[in-house]
């Protein structure tokens, strides 16, 4: 099941989480959209030039006002370490295994981390009244519990697996960085170079890119595999494999490094 689609709960309202950017004048807007939303509530409309045809959410389009089931599904995006609202969402409701479009949503709760100037919290509680702010996550939380929907899957980012996965990829750059000869010196070297390449390969086809977390693995996973075949390659493996590999790599961190940074401007630059 996808994260964002599938199951239709017929309930009434569902308390979920998303994050904003904090704009001028306190002002919430989506992290990809450039209209704020106002208090009380709000009506997703489909942006997609195709689908001006039908209501938002559609289950063939990626439109609806997104929220997560949890804060840790929240994680992927580094603006939910300073800005998170409660939000109840209504009308038609598409929800995945980490939360939901929906066609309506309202904000209930709204917490600013200490990050965040006083006078722009200020201005924000103004804009939105019928919202509650809260500068400590827990007691927003609290005082609105989040609904759990029986599609929600639990979201650990640190699990084992997870650590396992970073592990491992450590110890495949490793490998592939011994020249050719040593590994086909021994059985063990042949052996443990395939045995990465083959995990590698697998991991790069099955992680599926339904979310920012999948797509970095995905993304890491097929980087190893081109890391592994490069000594085998002589000189054109660094070339072909090893300097695209390295540019990937670096700008991604720096698209990473770019978001924090961004993340942390309050008010936020909207375009
Ligand atoms: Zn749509």
């Amino acid at each position: 099941m996808d994260p964002f689609a599938g199951f239709e709960p017929a309930v009434g309202e569902i308390r979920a989480l998303r994050t904003f950017r904090l704009g001028p004048g306190g002002a919430l807007f989506p992290l990809f959209g450039s209209w704020a939303w106002t208090d009380g509530a709000n009506r997703a409309v489909c942006g997609n030039q195709a689908g001006r045809d039908h209501d938002a959410p559609h289950p063939d389009c990626t439109c609806g006002f997104y929220a997560y089931g949890s804060v840790a599904a929240t994680a992927d995006y580094p603006q939910s370490k300073y800005v998170l609202a409660v939000v109840s969402c209504w009308g038609h409701v598409i929800a995945g295994t980490r939360g939901l479009r929906s066609a309506y949503g309202r904000i209930e709760g709204l917490w600013l981390a200490s990050d965040v100037p006083d006078e722009l919290a200020e201005q924000a509680a103004d804009r939105y009244r019928s919202a509650r702010l809260y500068r400590d996550r827990e007691r927003m939380l609290t005082d609105f519990p989040l609904t759990d929907l029986d599609c929600y899957e639990p979201v650990a980012p640190n699990t084992p697996t997870h650590r396992w996965f970073w592990l491992l990829t450590t110890v495949a750059i490793v490998i592939g960085t011994l020249p050719s000869t040593w590994l086909n010196a021994t059985l063990v070297g042949r052996s443990t170079w395939l045995v990465l390449l083959g995990l590698f390969l697998l991991g790069g086809l099955a992680f599926r890119a339904r979310d920012a977390g999948s797509a970095r693995r995905r993304i890491v996973c097929l980087s190893v595999v081109l890391w592994l075949l490069a000594p085998f390659m002589g000189t054109g493996g660094w070339f072909f494999l090893r300097l695209p590999v390295i540019q990937t790599v670096g700008l991604a961190a720096w698209h990473r490094l770019q978001s924090e940074r961004s993340a942390r401007r309050f008010p936020a630059l909207i375009e």
